[in-house]
């Protein structure tokens, strides 16, 4: 969001900046790639900016699942990248959980986290062995299964079982930002908020009230990227997730992040009889495409159906919202060197796996931007043109 004239703060100046590199975007992918530059290069003036608040993109409104991802995302990067390109993606995440825990987590006691496993459920036998057709190896990841009695008793009554990952995390996103925020401050970072880029010079980035001269840009704006410029358009596609916050009657017990991957369904508890809930975007597929923020009633009724006619509890809505994810084709993201006036690159098209594959792949971008390395997995992988 814009701010006009009127609205400015009383006696705001706005003079020009200089920074060796501006990354615009400040969520979890921006941040972090601000975190891994000021490791490998701390003599760098670096500024994060960001047209709203922390936390206003998806990394601040997505349901705090730390997580490689369901048997089901495994299963599909198998069908499309084959099984060595799975395993590599895979991995890739894993690091990143552990890198992010080893350098964040762990640090951070403010950051309320959990370490815990992800179960992706299955109503019934039938269920499974369709979807099992196509090629599922669970040992080609360490999935294992868990039939009905092997899972807690709120689970076992509703499936027929799950197959188990592990290590994931639980946490509290808006906590995660705010810690890696207030890290880079203490390295001399400025993380500005309410400062919107609008276009690229050859002399650096311009804002709706100052420009900043910088030699380095980086673009880290995910499902707003075609927004700042046309040239994303035809590689990143908006859509929008829905989520909902509900207080149980009776408590599930069950820690782990869940996936009901044929009801198109995830969930987690956040808290005792407090439950987490999203997904059901199938409801409405076209009605979900978009770049701003609104509440479907056609999908929180859905996933209200599913509390009520799969878990069979009894709850209260204590919040609903809405976030924008960026997809790419692939539903890979790219993590890139791009044709702009300025030296650019860009970070996004992560396509509901950011939260996963963020914090390794901002360690690649910033790899990419000091030169440590030419190629990053997702270019070899995926290789996309982009010239603004
Ligand atoms: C409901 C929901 C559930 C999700 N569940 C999961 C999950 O289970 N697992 C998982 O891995 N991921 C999940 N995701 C996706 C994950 O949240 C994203 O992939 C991740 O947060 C992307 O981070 P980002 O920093 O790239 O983008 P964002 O967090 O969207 O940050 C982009 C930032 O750019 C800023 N910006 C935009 N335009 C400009 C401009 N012109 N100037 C300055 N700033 C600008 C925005 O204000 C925003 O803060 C979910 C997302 C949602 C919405």
């Amino acid at each position: 969001m814009t701010i006009s004239h009127w609205l400015r703060p009383h006696q705001f100046t706005s003079p020009d900046m200089t920074a060796d590199i501006v990354i615009v975007g400040s969520g979890y992918v921006g941040l972090s790639t601000a975190w891994w530059l000021s490791e490998y290069r701390p003599d760098l003036k670096i500024i994060v900016l960001d047209r709203s608040r922390l936390g206003a993109g998806a990394s601040g409104r997505n349901a705090g699942f730390l997580t490689k991802g369901s048997a089901s995302f495994y299963k599909k990067l198998h069908k499309q990248w084959g099984q060595e390109s799975a395993r590599k993606l895979f991995k890739f995440a894993e690091d990143s959980l552990s890198l992010v825990d080893q350098h964040i987590l762990k640090s951070s006691p403010e950051i309320k986290f959990e370490k815990t496993n992800s179960l992706t459920l299955f109503q019934t036998e039938a269920l499974k062995q369709s979807w099992e057709e196509e090629s599922f190896r669970p040992g080609d990841y360490n999935f294992e299964w868990k039939s009905a009695e092997d899972l807690s008793s709120s689970l076992s009554s509703t499936f027929f079982g799950a197959y188990e990952n592990s290590p994931e995390y639980k946490i509290d996103p808006f906590q995660l930002l705010s810690s890696l925020k207030k890290s880079l401050e203490a390295r001399k970072i400025q993380v500005i908020e309410n400062l919107s880029a609008f276009s690229i010079t050859a002399e650096g980035v311009s804002t709706e009230i100052n420009f900043i001269k910088c030699s380095q840009v980086i673009l880290a704006m995910n499902g707003y990227l075609p927004q700042f410029h046309d040239a994303f358009k035809s590689i990143v596609r908006p859509y929008r997730a829905q989520m909902m916050a509900v207080e149980l009657e009776n408590d599930i017990d069950s820690s782990a992040l869940h996936y009901d991957s044929p009801e198109r369904v995830y969930w987690r508890k956040s808290s005792d009889k407090i439950l987490l809930i999203g997904g059901k975007r199938i409801l409405d597929e076209a009605g979900e495409v978009g770049d701003f923020d609104k509440i479907s009633g056609t999908i929180q009724t859905g996933l209200e159906a599913y509390i009520t006619e799969v878990l069979k509890v009894k709850f209260k809505v204590i919040n609903r919202w809405s976030g924008i994810m960026g997809f790419t084709e692939h539903e890979l993201p790219f993590v890139t060197k791009i044709q702009s006036p300025l030296e650019g690159y860009a970070i996004g098209g992560f396509s509901g796996h950011g939260m996963g594959f963020g914090f390794r792949s901002a360690q690649e971008m910033a790899q990419l931007v000091t030169g440590t390395i030419s190629k990053t997995l997702f270019d070899e992988l995926m290789p996309v043109k982009i010239k603004l």
